[in-house]
């Protein structure tokens, strides 16, 4: 097992970390922004070292000086949390070069399943159920014209290198196709340093569901069951759950097999999702994530283990101990993501916040890294806390998380609790109708 780890990353994933190495007796390395002194995950690890100034590009995401805070601290491995570099190749090569261990998968894995054309090929050819489209990038509009005319309208045009909803365009007609293939790349340029789009049939309804896979360094791969994400805004995701109700036994037993078996093609050894839509019964794969995700505690919930923990443990080279029918599945588990943000328009809300009071109570896990007095920045991600609860039934999750939303008090920032509340009472919510477009009625556009 590992001695110490150097967590590179902030706010509540960061703190997540630390919790799963203390109850493992590792040590723990924060590492930190100028502005980031105050943060908690600072405060709770065993040892600091600040890394840059508050621009992401010069700290956070700054690789030599995240080596050499893990050479200083004699840290033998490097948790990359999520975001960040949690799916950089270049990051997990230069740990490997090091001789300090990634917590994750391969280089080689990362930058294959990184490359999403190239990851939906890769699963294609292993029997993987993926949505019609292009195979590999499309070079120029005309080609994306050519394609979509065979794959039938609406199309909608991703970014290769693609992450958090950016670089995409739903495209409804021919007309459209030039200017939308021009601005997504232009996008995915710019964000990813890489312009590559492919184009796949637009699914009108679907859900978001994904698998939660765990392997080991010993070949075991197993699964951990569906997590439903269809509730989001601006393709990010806002609510999940485990189990999702839209799943019987039999789809729920053969989306857990093909992750599985997708994951083995690439010699998956540690935590990761592979992420589908489901429409009308069936389900495609869209794209595999090699790292701890935001919305992993409703997992952990309903299959009662620390998939932290499993995940160090993976990578420090252990035998899992767990097969795959020793999973099961306990009630029903749901997050509510608090961000900071204006909940009618989407749009960051940082700032001071002055008062801070999370809930608690039977079945409720809050995961964040803010307090009274904490300065949400504008230079980092929005999301402030994580609001989990589990209960016997869907139906006691949604009275859970109301009650437990109704007395999450923040003040001095902007946040989506309220809407949160809205979704609670939300009669397609409450009856389990909801697709990826749920969030449509709540833009305010669509309000009356
Ligand atoms: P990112 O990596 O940017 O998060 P994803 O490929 O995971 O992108 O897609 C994010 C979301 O975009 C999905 O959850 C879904 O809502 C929507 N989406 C992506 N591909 C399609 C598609 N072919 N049809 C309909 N919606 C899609």
């Amino acid at each position: 097992m590992f001695r110490k780890v150097l967590i590179a990353n902030r706010g509540e994933i960061a703190l997540r970390i630390i919790w799963a190495c203390k109850e493992l007796g590792i040590k723990t390395v924060a590492v930190h922004s100028d502005v980031d002194s105050d943060s908690l995950h600072v405060r709770f690890a065993d040892e600091n070292v600040c890394i840059g100034p508050a621009p992401s590009r010069q700290s956070y995401l700054n690789i030599n000086n995240l080596i050499s805070a893990a050479e200083i601290s004699n840290a033998d491995a490097i948790h990359p949390g999520y975001g960040f570099l949690s799916e950089s190749p270049e990051f997990a090569r230069v740990c490997e070069a090091c001789n300090i261990t990634f917590i994750g998968p391969s280089p080689e894995t990362i930058a294959l399943m990184g490359n999403k054309a190239e990851a939906k090929l890769t699963m294609k050819a292993a029997g993987v159920p993926t949505i019609p489209g292009s195979d590999g990038p499309v070079p120029t509009p005309d080609e994306a014209k050519r394609l979509a005319a065979d794959i039938g309208y609406p199309v909608i045009l991703k970014a290769s290198a693609g992450g958090g909803g950016k670089g995409m365009r739903v495209i409804r007609s021919e007309a459209d196709m030039e200017m939308a293939f021009q601005t997504a790349s232009g996008e995915a340029a710019a964000a990813f340093n890489n312009g590559d789009l492919y184009i796949e049939k637009y699914l009108e309804n679907p859900r978001h569901i994904e698998i939660q896979i765990l392997g080991d360094k010993h070949g075991n791969v197993i699964h951990l069951n569906e997590r439903e994400c269809s509730i989001q805004r601006k393709h990010q995701k806002l609510i999940e759950e485990a189990p999702s109700c839209a799943l019987n036994a039999m789809t729920r037993k053969q989306m857990g097999e093909m992750a599985v078996h997708g994951a083995k093609a690439v010699n998956y050894a540690t935590a990761g999702t592979i992420e589908f839509l489901l429409e009308d019964g069936k389900f495609y794969f869209m794209e595999m994530n090699t790292r701890i995700q935001v919305e992993h505690p409703v997992t952990e919930n309903v299959c009662n283990l620390d998939l932290v923990k499993a995940q160090i443990m993976a990578a420090a080279g252990e035998k899992m101990t767990w097969r795959q029918k020793d999973i099961k599945i306990w009630g029903h588990s749901m997050e509510c993501r608090i961000n900071a943000e204006d909940p009618i328009r989407f749009i960051p809300s940082p700032g001071r916040i002055t008062t801070f009071h999370a809930p608690g109570g039977p079945g409720v896990r809050v995961d964040t890294a803010a307090y009274a007095g904490y300065f949400v920045s504008p230079h980092y991600d929005s999301l402030i806390a994580k609001l989990i609860v589990r209960g016997p039934t869907r139906a006691d999750s949604i009275m859970r998380m109301k009650r437990a939303l109704e007395s999450f008090i923040v003040e001095g920032i902007k946040t989506n609790i309220a809407m949160h509340i809205k979704i609670m009472d939300d009669p397609d919510f409450i009856a389990g109708n909801l697709s990826t477009r749920f969030m449509e009625r709540y833009l305010p556009e669509n309000q009356k």
